[in-house]
Formats: structure tokens, sequence, C-alpha cells
């Protein structure tokens, strides 16, 4: 899907209200908004229905609840929590690649049967990366074989020490089948709110972030929005994207029509031009023709800088070379930093000239400065390699690229850059090799020689092993060293090649560990002439 990046507008009066955003006079509490994370089936989706299904009051619709990708619960004192209905890592690093920062704690749910698994570490490293409180939740207490120890134990060895062993990760024991422990839970989440000490504007224009928005038959484009600041109103005009409109409808989790919306809420958003995108930030301006115009400012910003892939699609430099090998069309996805607009402009230019039919460049994003933790976080999120002109990462943002996979390359030299995005994208024209083994011959006995080393007494089986080839040693048809022919002798003289059915002598001097049975077998990588 195409989208923009983009959330600035330059407008005056945009700039003036998020001043007054800041005003500490017009700060009040909010709820948290949470996101459910944790290993497929450890119950992410049994919670969000437990608390659904024990919160919502009979008269609230009749206790039916609307998907629309979120939820808020009252609790009995009044307080109010809201959800994220999708869970999945997945949406989570989207929505911080576009710079939604949406949720405020993570419960990190751990099946107590089955313990930390690889998407429990994903979701502790996307939470982390996001500064966001974790909530441990071990889950399926109610099993037999549950071991709520021993996920202690491995979350700990994560990072998330719990508090009963002195650290600070607050964990809850639950069943969310049995219903049981869902109350602490929400306490637990209060908690943290509190201490995070989550406020915003609560009066005057709203602003959000865009979940999710499809077309409806009948409804036109309905947005899943969350309100951040401010109120919502019917009549309200508003922008996400290269969307504009006026709100002709709000709708609520329980599905009843809302004339307004305050902070911290979700509701569906009728009268939208055309779907937003999820991820995309919420304004409210002056009046529709600055609301269109800013719009369709940025729908021509999209065009200009190219249609922007998020999560998934698209190649990082690494693979791009199987993916064209494949036969598959490659797109590039690039996160491209310059120190200043000229040669980002140049940059720019000349990467865009690289595009061919079978490998596709996509500029993610782009920008002026060093290479940040948010850019790392964007190409992770969008599968996409850093590229910075004069300019490099910071420490935080190179240990996180570390951390998280992403590939960074900086370069001085335009014609550099260039060339090596270049070559990486002709993957097709890079020289192709195939191997050719040579010869074969069995260690039989392995001598050390004072001031030469070790050598191997070998019988060549088959070929010619000739001095100066590349060679592996084998142990059991496993791979144990490679390197090359040093040194090469028939009885006390050097010679270049000894063929097969005759013994050798090959010297030693990286890998001295051979023992008899090895295998010593020489190789070439010929050249394969390209037909294209
Ligand atoms: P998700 O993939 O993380 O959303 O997991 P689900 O919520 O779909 O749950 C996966 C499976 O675990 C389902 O069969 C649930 O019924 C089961 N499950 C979830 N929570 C519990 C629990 O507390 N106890 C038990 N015994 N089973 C549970």
């Amino acid at each position: 899907p195409a989208a923009t990046l983009e959330v600035t507008d330059g407008s005056e009066d945009l700039k003036a209200r998020r001043m007054r955003d800041d005003d500490p006079s017009l700060l009040e509490t909010r709820p948290p908004v949470v996101t459910i994370m944790g290993h497929v089936d450890h119950g992410k989706t049994s919670l969000l229905d437990a608390i659904r299904s024990t919160n919502v009051t009979a008269s609230e619709h009749g206790g039916i609840t609307q998907h629309i990708g979120a939820y808020q619960v009252r609790l009995k004192d009044g307080q109010r929590v809201t959800f994220l209905d999708t869970p999945g890592h997945a949406a989570f690093s989207a929505m911080r690649a576009r710079g939604a920062n949406i949720t405020d704690i993570v419960i990190l749910v751990v099946a107590g049967d089955d313990g930390v698994m690889p998407q429990t570490i994903e979701a502790i490293k996307h939470a982390k990366a996001a500064e966001v409180p974790i909530i441990v939740a071990v889950n399926k207490i109610d099993k037999a074989d549950a071991n709520p120890d021993r996920v202690l134990q491995q979350v700990a060895e994560h990072g998330l020490v719990p508090e009963k062993w002195g650290g600070e990760t607050i964990v809850v024991e639950i069943s969310a089948l049995q219903r049981l422990g869902i109350d602490d839970l929400l306490e637990q989440i209060l908690l943290v709110a509190e201490l995070e000490e989550l406020t915003s504007r609560k009066e005057g224009r709203a602003a959000g972030t865009v979940l999710e928005a499809n077309l409806e038959v009948g409804r036109g484009p309905v947005a899943t929005v969350m309100v951040q600041k401010g109120q919502l109103k019917l009549g309200d005009h508003i922008v996400a994207g290269a969307a504009w409109g006026k709100v002709k409808a709000l709708v609520d989790d329980k599905g009843r029509q809302v004339k307004v919306a305050g902070p911290s809420t979700p509701v569906q958003v009728l009268g939208f031009s055309e779907p937003p995108n999820a991820g995309d930030e919420v304004r409210v301006a002056s009046d529709s023709g600055q609301a269109r115009t800013l719009a369709e400012a940025r729908a021509q910003r999209i065009r200009t800088t190219g249609h922007i892939p998020i999560a998934g699609t698209g190649a990082r430099l690494e693979d791009l070379f199987e993916a064209i090998q494949r036969g598959e069309t490659a797109t590039l996805n690039v996160v491209l930093k310059a120190d200043v607009q000229g040669s980002l402009e140049a940059c720019t230019e000349s990467l865009r000239k690289l595009e061919r039919d079978d490998v596709k460049l996509a500029i993610v994003h782009r920008g002026v400065g060093g290479i940040t933790e948010n850019d790392v976080q964007l190409a992770k999120a969008a599968n996409a390699t850093i590229i910075g002109f004069n300019v490099r990462p910071d420490r935080r943002s190179r240990d996180m690229a570390e951390r998280e996979a992403v590939e960074i390359r900086t370069y001085e030299i335009i014609y550099k850059l260039i060339e090596e995005i270049q070559s990486a994208m002709l993957g097709l024209l890079a020289p192709e090799f195939e191997e050719v083994v040579t010869g074969e011959a069995e260690v039989r006995e392995v001598f050390r020689i004072p001031k030469i080393g070790a050598i191997a007494g070998c019988y060549v089986r088959e070929g010619t092993i000739t001095r100066g080839t590349k060679v592996r040693f084998l142990r059991e048809g496993t791979i144990i060293w490679k390197g090359s022919i040093t040194s090469l002798r028939r009885f006390k003289d050097d010679v270049r090649e000894v063929q097969s059915g005759f013994e050798c002598g090959i010297g030693l001097s990286d890998y001295q560990d051979l023992k008899d049975g090895d295998i010593i077998e020489t190789y070439e990588e010929r050249e394969i002439p390209r037909t294209a």
C-alpha cells in the first residue's frame, strides 16, 4: 500500500497547536493503551476475549463488542484501559516504523506449559526497542504441566527480572481460559500506567493515528482511529495521509454512535475521501479547504518520493541476489540518509536511475542527518537496507542495527555508493561460478617434521592435486577446514602436481589437526559464461 511517512506539514496553525500540546496546564491523565504480544498459541486472543467478556457489562449493547481494531474496558472504579485487539508483532513494529507510538504498555503472554519461545524473544526485542514497559502474563496456569518458575527463569535471562527476584518486571499468573488472574492483571496495568504518568491534552482539536481502514459497502471509507489528544468531534475537518474529509459519524467499540471521542479512545470514523493507511497521523484542520490542501500536498509528495512499501515486501541488499536468481522481480528497499539536502537529492536521483524491470528500488524513507534508532526501526519493519552518505550511525543505532540484523552501509564518495548498489542490483550480471572438484587424496599418516611442521602423507585417489589450488579437508563428509595447498612434495622434492595413483606429502601450515582417513579435496571455481 502507498503511504507517506511525512507527518509534518509546516502549517503555522499546526505548529502552534503542537506547542500547546506540551503545556502542562492542559495535560490530563488518560487511559493506557495496551498491546498483547507473545508466541503463537500462547493465548493472546484468549486473553483479549477474557478481558473483553469479563469487563463489558450487559447494558453495553447486549455485551457484544465490535471488532474495530481496539476496545476499551471500564473497570469497577471507573478507570479505563484501552487494548489494541490486533495482537502481533508485525502490526506493532509497522506502526512504530511509521513513527506512530501508540502503545503505552506491552503484555507479554507466555504459556506456562511451553515457556519462552522465538516469538516471545522477538516481542521482548520490539517492546524494548520501543521503550515500552512490559508486564509478563504467565498463561495456562490451569494446566497440570504449567511451570511458572521456569518461565520466570527464562524471562529473567532476557533481561526481564521478576519483582519477586528483586527485579522490576511485574509478573502475573493467569488462565485466560478459566478467567483466573484477569483482575490482577488489569490492576497491574493501572499501576504501571500510574507510574508512567500517561497524560495528554484533553481539550481542543484532536490528533490521533489510524489503526486500520477499509472501504465498506454502503458506508464508504471507514477508518479506526486511536484518538491521542484533544476531542474528535462530528463535523471536524480531518486529514490523514492523502485522505481528507469531514467526520460524518463516529462509532465506538460497542457499536454505538457517539458525538465525540477523547484521548486513548478508539473510534471508527466515517467521512474520509478514501481509506487512509494504518499508521497515518490524523489531524483536524480549521476548514475543509485546509484539509483538502494538506491532503493533496501529501498525495503529491507520495507521487514524487515514490511508493513506500511497509513490512515484509522487498529484499535487503544481501537477499537481492537470491531473489534475482530465483527469477523473481526483486525490490530493494532503502532508507537513505545524507549530510545535506543537496547530496540527498543527488543520491536519490542516482539511485532512481539504477532501477530496472526486474529489480525495483524503493526509497522507504529519506532524510538529512545521522542514522538514528528510528531509521533502524523503520528499516527493520520495511525490510530495508540503510544507506548513509557522509553520515554515520551513532553507537545506539549501530547496536540496535546489530540486534535487529539491519544492514547499514555508509559511503563518502557518491560513485562508490552508486557502484556498489548497482552491482548488487545487477546481480544478474555479476559473474556466476560453478565449482569443479579437481582432485581427491586420502590421508594415510601425519608426520611432524622439525622446522617444517606437519605434513600429511596422502594417497591421491582421483584427479590431480596441484599446488596453489583451493582445498578443503573433510572428515566423514564434514568440512573441517578450507584453504589452499601451499606445499606439495613427492618424497623429498617439491612438486607442482601429483596424479592419481601416487603418494604425496601435503604441507599443513594453517591446519595441522588432520588424522588418517581424512579426505583432502581440491577444487576450482570456474566462471560460467552468461548467455543473456
Ligand atoms: P494466540 O495464538 O496467542 O492468540 O493463542 P490463542 O488465544 O488462540 O490460544 C491458543 C490455544 O491455547 C487455544 O486452544 C486456547 O484455547 C488455549 N488456551 C489459551 N489460554 C489458555 C489457558 O489459560 N489455559 C488453557 N488450558 N488453554 C488455554
